[in-house]
């Protein structure tokens, strides 16, 4: 979950939908909705209403609270059958604008809204040949991607659901989208299930979202989740679905257990704060240490601490205080900066600490310079043993499939033996949990899982070919 430190993978998305059978202000809702996706991606945020078959949206660069103003709410017609909602968060090292989702293009049947999770391995390769064919775009979004070749496919075909069954034929990749046509609303998820999605109630309406957190903050009823390689529709007649090809390799993402995904939510039957806790109890059971204190990097790795605590017998304490109120590190930003930084977020509890043998529990090491800082503000405020649990293995191979880590070459559990890393930070012991063990922690899912970046193997095509966009219009971070 986005805790606003540095040296973290992002997601690169959440999405929304909903098909309105009541009668809700649907722009507020659906803002109130992307407040609970809002961890998945703090870059840009959009909605668009979907009222008589036409479209209008609100979208920019930023959060929800900072773009969907009630100033700019009220631009939308009132009333309206569908929303479509997004947060994005892009692993590009610049933002574009042009970008924002729902991204809302013109077809031959009228209008289609498309929000997307993911990214498709195949980008390039698609991307090139519509190109090639003349097509014109105006970002380098997937979603921009998935939206053309749904347009295209649509032609010749009987009905939109056709359209959309060959497109999941044409996509590789990780792809969770909502996407609205004039009448209907669509829920669609990968064959390999890479991301989250699940549909929920609210009286008559339906909702589709990345995580069921946002069905509980509506005050709905979680419905289930929407299968590997399904397509949901919902219209005047009802709710449908029908499924391609689902991939025997399914793949969820693993670390929406350790950090990606909010506590609250529940994702293909394992809830999240319990796998949370469970990484801490498997950390203990791996890796014991005496200690006086344990306690958790504040957000994503307090579940873990409290499991730990709980398997250790050892003291849980709250020691690390949060500014919740400063935004997210850009990329690019030095090393000095990025202490400062961190100084400002987290204050550590010096009366808590002072003269403590400490564990201290975190989600996981990407460069190494967070847990250093960590480490320092902890020694600093008098603990006389710094011990260093992680809930997740090594980050050692790269995520193709949406989520943002460094190139191999920059993960420093590539360059560095655990116990060179444990110098590094300066901690008194360092250990991961196993990959055995963070398969225990979603004990219970529906699904296979992925756990790519830390094994290596990878279920699903790998990108041939990387896009480069020569021409794009580029705003730094
Ligand atoms: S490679 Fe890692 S980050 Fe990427 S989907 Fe798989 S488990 Fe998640």
């Amino acid at each position: 979950m986005y805790n606003n430190l540095p040296d973290k993978p992002h997601d690169e998305c959440g999405v929304f939908g909903f098909y309105n059978n009541d009668n809700f202000d649907l722009a507020a809702l659906t803002r109130d909705a992307l407040y609970g996706l809002q961890h998945r991606g703090q870059e840009s945020v959009g909605l668009t209403i979907i009222k008589d078959g036409e479209p209008y949206s609100v979208k920019d660069l930023g959060i929800v609270s900072n773009v969907l103003t009630d100033a700019a709410l009220s631009k939308l017609p009132e009333g309206g059958k569908i929303s479509v909602g997004h947060v994005r968060y892009t692993t590009l090292d610049y933002l574009e604008r042009a970008a924002t989702q729902p991204l809302v293009m013109r077809y031959i049947e009228g209008s289609l809204a498309i929000a997307h999770n993911g990214s498709l391995t195949n980008f390039a390769e698609i991307r090139t040949g519509l190109e090639k064919g003349g097509a014109i775009f105006q970002s380098n979004s997937h979603a921009e991607v998935i939206g053309y070749t749904i347009a295209t496919n649509r032609v010749g075909k009987e009905n939109f659901e056709q359209a959309v069954q060959k497109t999941m034929d044409d996509l590789k990749g990780a792809y969770s989208a909502v996407i609205s046509s004039p009448e209907k609303l669509y829920g669609v998820r990968d064959p390999h299930g890479f991301k989250p999605l699940c549909l929920g109630k609210l009286k008559n309406s339906y909702i589709i979202a990345s995580e069921s957190c946002v069905i509980d903050t509506l005050g709905g009823e979680f419905i289930r989740d929407i299968d590997p390689g399904e397509v949901v529709m919902i219209g005047e007649d009802g709710i449908s679905s029908f499924h391609c090809a689902t991939d025997k390799f399914t793949s969820l993402c693993l670390f929406e257990y350790v950090y990606l995904a909010r506590p609250d939510s529940v994702i293909d039957g394992v809830n999240v704060n319990e796998a949370r806790h469970r990484a801490g109890r498997l950390l203990f059971e791996e890796n014991p240490v005496d200690a006086d204190i344990v306690c958790g990097v504040p957000d994503s790795g307090l579940d873990a601490a409290q499991g730990f605590a709980e398997a250790s017998g050892i003291t849980y304490a709250t020691t690390f205080i949060k500014n919740k109120y400063i935004g997210r590190t850009s990329k690019g930003v030095g090393n000095e900066k990025k202490e400062k930084l961190l100084r400002m977020r987290l204050n550590v509890l010096k009366n808590v600490v002072d003269g403590k043998r400490v564990v201290i529990i975190d989600d996981s090491i990407i460069h190494g310079n967070t847990s250093a800082h960590i480490v320092k503000l902890l020694k600093e405020a008098g603990a006389k043993e710094v011990h260093m649990r992680i809930s997740s293995p090594e980050f050692v191979y790269p995520c193709f499939f949406g989520v943002d880590l460094p190139d191999e070459k920059d993960l420093i559990s590539n360059k560095l033996s655990v116990e060179e890393l444990r110098e590094k930070i300066g901690a008194d012991s360092l250990s991961f949990l196993s990959i055995e063990g963070l398969h225990k922690i979603a004990e219970g899912c529906k699904i296979k899982l992925c756990d790519g970046c830390f094994s290596g193997i990878y279920y699903a095509d790998l990108p041939k070919i990387i896009f480069e966009d020569r021409f794009a219009n580029k705003i730094k971070k």
